[in-house]
């Protein structure tokens, strides 16, 4: 099954991709100016124009999916480098530059450090 969303605006895919924000869920791939994350057998996409796309055998499992897509590119849009986040990644695979953060690619995908991003509780 799948499932469309869409964020309402154009993505700018070279601040997502440059943030590794997506890492957290999954191993990323950056294929002409769209971004595809794997989540076990799941996949998503996120276009330029703002669109997402979910693909999963799973509803439960492409709804879970389709909600962390959603957090983590606002994080990557919005992060305001409060580096909360960086306290729940034990696997020191969050860098802090210029009052944003990157994720690293030593990032093993547990997905810790997603919900606890201030940006994500107060949507
Ligand atoms: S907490 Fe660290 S290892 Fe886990 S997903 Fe976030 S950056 Fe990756
Ligand atoms: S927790 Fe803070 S530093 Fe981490 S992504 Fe959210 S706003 Fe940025």
């Amino acid at each position: 099954m799948s499932a469309d969303g869409s964020f309402g605006q154009a993505i700018d895919i070279e601040t997502l991709e440059e943030s590794g924000m997506l890492n957290p869920i999954g191993n990323v791939s950056f294929i002409e100016g769209a971004a595809s994350v794997a989540f076990g057998e799941s996949r998503a996409q996120v276009f330029a124009s703002g669109n997402v796309n979910g693909r999963s055998e799973n509803e439960k499992v492409l709804k879970k999916l389709m909600r962390m897509v959603e957090f983590s590119v606002r994080r990557a849009l919005l992060c305001q480098g409060c580096g909360i986040c960086m306290g729940h990644c034990e696997h020191n695979a969050i860098e802090i530059k210029e009052k944003r953060v990157r994720i690293r690619e030593n990032c093993i995908h547990c997905g810790a450090c997603i919900e606890v991003c201030p940006l994500i509780k107060f949507i």
